[in-house]
């Protein structure tokens, strides 16, 4: 096999030693899946501050349309490139299949690095391919449903709502067009930090099973375990926010100038007010600086979370990682080989199609909320409330004493947006992280990629099958 291969065809490598284990769809129906339904390639021009007009090349593909709408972040970067797109779109399609939320699966890109262009020149680009996206009917609440991911985040989501609802003027749906908005527009509580919580949700899950941590020498529990991190941006952050709330210790971080480290665990928020201040993770307050941003990766740790790009450990480096755990948030991060490589080695690789679903299982919850027009927990929290004093009440008539307030507040929680959302969240990563591991075991499958797979394939397959799509 060939290292260099395109990110889609590594794609879909993984997706044929799944598709060995699929006994039940019809002749054809797994070829059909595989394909990418349909790309745009957008150029269009921008005129910068100066005067001057530069073209903007983008794509968006539409990978699947078992489920309606298809589903899928916009990414900004200057290696942004149709193979890239067209892979992002097909994990999408797993993804959404494993944390069963009704999507295909889509991805959008421009290659631009949004750091050379000013705020204007960032909205000009965003409002023009958010039109080029709708002229082309590659955007709509029930059609193609775009989400924040690199380079991009709730800013630029907030240009294409706007953008989109002074096109479609008859539907009401058109806050639904696209996810990861701000509350203040449609959007909802918990979709910023719901990716990297899901990750901290299902690595959770992995450290409390014996059977996983056993052979990795590694008691079970988050709790103490070490952690470095690649990417310091929305889903690296809180990824490191909540590893530490739930008990484990960040040593590292890194960042595209450097990697800060204090072996006695970083203070992650303090970090995050250092980054946005001097534009850098470097020289932290408490932090040793490693000059080299690899360096990262090769940590001596518990567990490495890769949240930045893909391709980043690959067969000419992959000997020196040592973490034994690797939790991949960022799509893609470990190569095919590399990644048998790391598996020969006894590592327990949680593989991105199910690790990094937290954002559009969140994302899922929002576009619900903009169809439903109504904000999650408006309906029922006043009467819960009720429901939950007049419990209070007898409690206190029938042993003479009511629960103190420490008490009550110390195992209740509101039914408020957030609180749902979360818990939605983890409902979804505890529930789709059983599936995967029930056939793991039942099909003796080694690896959990091909496990995630064969999840998201038996489903798919049997959406198509219903749907008759072959009849
Ligand atoms: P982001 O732009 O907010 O942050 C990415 C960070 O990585 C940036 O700060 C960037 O400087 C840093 N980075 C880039 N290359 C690096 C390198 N070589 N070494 C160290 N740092 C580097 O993007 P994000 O939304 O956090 O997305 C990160 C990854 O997670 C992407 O692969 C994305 O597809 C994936 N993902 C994101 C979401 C989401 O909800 N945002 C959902 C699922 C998956």
């Amino acid at each position: 096999m060939d290292e260099n291969l395109e990110f889609f065809k590594q794609v879909n490598i993984n997706f044929d030693k799944a598709a060995k284990y699929i006994k039940t769809a019809q002749p054809g129906l797994l070829d059909y899946i595989k394909k990418n339904n349909a790309t745009i390639h957008i150029n269009f021009p921008l005129v910068r501050d100066d005067g001057s007009i530069e073209v903007i090349e983008g794509w968006r593909a539409q990978h699947s349309q078992h489920r309606k709408p298809c589903k899928g972040g916009i990414r900004y970067a200057p290696i942004a490139n149709q193979d890239e797109v067209k892979a992002l779109a097909a994990l999408m399609t797993y993804k959404c299949a494993i944390v069963d939320v009704p999507f295909g699966g889509a991805k959008g890109a421009l290659r631009i690095d949004p750091k050379k262009y000013s705020l204007k020149e960032l909205e000009r680009i965003t409002r023009r391919f958010t039109y080029e996206l709708y002229s082309k009917s590659f955007i709509g609440p029930g059609i193609d449903v775009p989400a924040p991911d690199y380079g991009t985040g709730e800013r630029e989501m907030s240009w294409i709502v706007d953008t989109y609802q002074s096109l479609d003027l008859t539907s009401t749906d058109t806050l639904g067009c696209v996810t990861g908005k701000p509350i203040t527009q449609g959007g909802i509580r918990g979709r910023r930090e719901a990716t990297g919580l899901g990750v901290v949700m299902g690595l959770n899950e992995a450290c409390a099973e014996i059977d996983l941590m056993k052979p990795l020498n590694l008691k079970t529990g988050l709790e103490n375990k070490t952690v470095a991190i690649q990417g310091f941006g929305n889903v690296g952050y809180y990824a490191a926010y909540y590893c530490q709330k739930y008990g484990a210790k960040v040593v590292a971080i890194g960042e595209f100038d450097g990697v800060v480290v204090n072996e006695n665990g970083i203070d992650v928020e303090a970090l995050k007010a250092h980054q946005n201040e001097t534009g850098s993770i470097k020289n932290a307050p408490n932090c040793k600086t490693l000059p080299h941003r690899d360096d990262i990766l090769f940590f001596d740790c518990d567990i490495l979370i890769p949240a930045a790009l893909e391709n980043q450990i690959r067969m000419d480096n992959v000997e020196k990682v040592k973490a034994r755990i690797i939790a991949e948030a960022a799509n893609g991060p470990i190569t095919t080989l590399a990644s048998d490589y790391l598996l020969n080695k006894g590592a327990l690789i949680i593989p991105d199609v199910y690790i990094n679903a937290g954002g559009v299982t969140v994302s899922y919850f929002e576009w619900v909320k903009n169809l439903s027009n109504v904000r999650f927990g408006r309906l029922d929290k006043r009467f819960q409330k009720q429901n939950f004093d007049n419990i209070m009440n007898i409690i206190a008539e029938t042993t003479g004493k009511r629960p103190s307030e420490d008490l009550i507040r110390k195992y209740t929680s509101q039914a408020d947006e957030v609180s749902l959302v979360h818990s939605g969240l983890q409902d979804t990563m505890i529930s789709s992280f059983q599936q995967i591991r029930e056939i793991q075991k039942s099909l003796e499958i080694k690896d959990m990629r091909t496990a995630s797979f064969v999840c998201a394939l038996q489903k798919v397959s049997k959406t198509y099958s219903e749907l008759g799509i072959f009849p």
